[in-house]
């Protein structure tokens, strides 16, 4: 294990090189959250030899863990400042919360599959990531005891975006959200995965500013909401 630490810090130094600073991620805690977070760690133990890979990758349940860059992209968007309260929509494996953690926000983190919530639990104790919280349940309802959240971060695609999160989400508050793009016409080829953008939302008051990130390929979101 501590003979194989090293390697997976080169690794991960050159992810950080080649996978953000090469595609334009500059934010210095971003960067340096993306090197310090062990990400092998996070993944099942048949995957760890990939964890540093531009891709996502297995965590079971037919769920992912995200891309490097995707996770450095809407961290950076959310432009995050220590000390934020933040809400998570989609644990999955814990990586992405232990990257905010390292940020020094607080971390509410909803995931709708109990084994992975279990999971994520487990690491992140391991990892002494204190200042996550993790629950079970739909994370399209939010966290409404803990609202509102300066930043809102959701990791699974939904139709339109969830009404609960944006009455959640504090005056002045960003949320980055991949949402699916409407298909008019051609029939749905279900080997065919729908088109989605990522996208950032500012909220002025009862106004909105919103902005096209990318287009990008998340796991559904799974929700009564629909
Ligand atoms: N941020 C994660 C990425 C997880 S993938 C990471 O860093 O690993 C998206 C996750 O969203 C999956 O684990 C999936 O089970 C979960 N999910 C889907 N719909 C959900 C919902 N309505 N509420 C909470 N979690 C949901």
């Amino acid at each position: 294990m501590t003979a194989a630490l090293p390697a997976f810090q080169e690794k991960r130094d050159r992810m950080v090189i080649d996978q953000l600073l090469d595609r334009g991620i500059s934010d210095p805690a971003v960067l340096r959250a993306m090197a310090a977070v062990p990400r092998h760690l996070f993944v099942p133990s048949k995957e760890r030899s990939h964890a540093y890979e531009d891709r996502p990758l297995s965590i079971g349940f037919d769920q992912t863990i995200s891309q490097p860059y995707i996770v450095a992209l809407m961290c950076e968007a959310l432009k995050i400042a220590p000390g934020m309260k933040v809400l998570e929509v989609g644990t999955g494996s814990g990586y992405q919360a232990a990257i905010l953690d390292r940020l020094g926000v607080r971390v509410f983190s909803i995931e709708r599959i109990p084994a992975l919530a279990e999971g994520a639990r487990d690491r992140l104790k391991r990892l002494k990531t204190a200042s996550v919280r993790i629950r079970e349940g739909d994370g399209a309802a939010g966290w409404p005891e803990e609202a509102p959240f300066d930043r809102i971060v959701v990791a699974a695609a939904a139709k339109r975006r969830p009404a609960l999160l944006w009455k959640q989400l504090a005056d002045g508050g960003r949320m980055v959200l991949p949402v699916a793009v409407e298909r008019s016409g051609a029939p749905e080829n279900p080997a065919v995965p729908a088109a989605q953008n990522l996208m950032l939302i500012e909220r002025q008051g009862k106004e909105e500013k919103s902005w096209e990130l990318c287009k990008c390929l998340f796991v559904p979101l799974v929700t009564a909401d629909d």
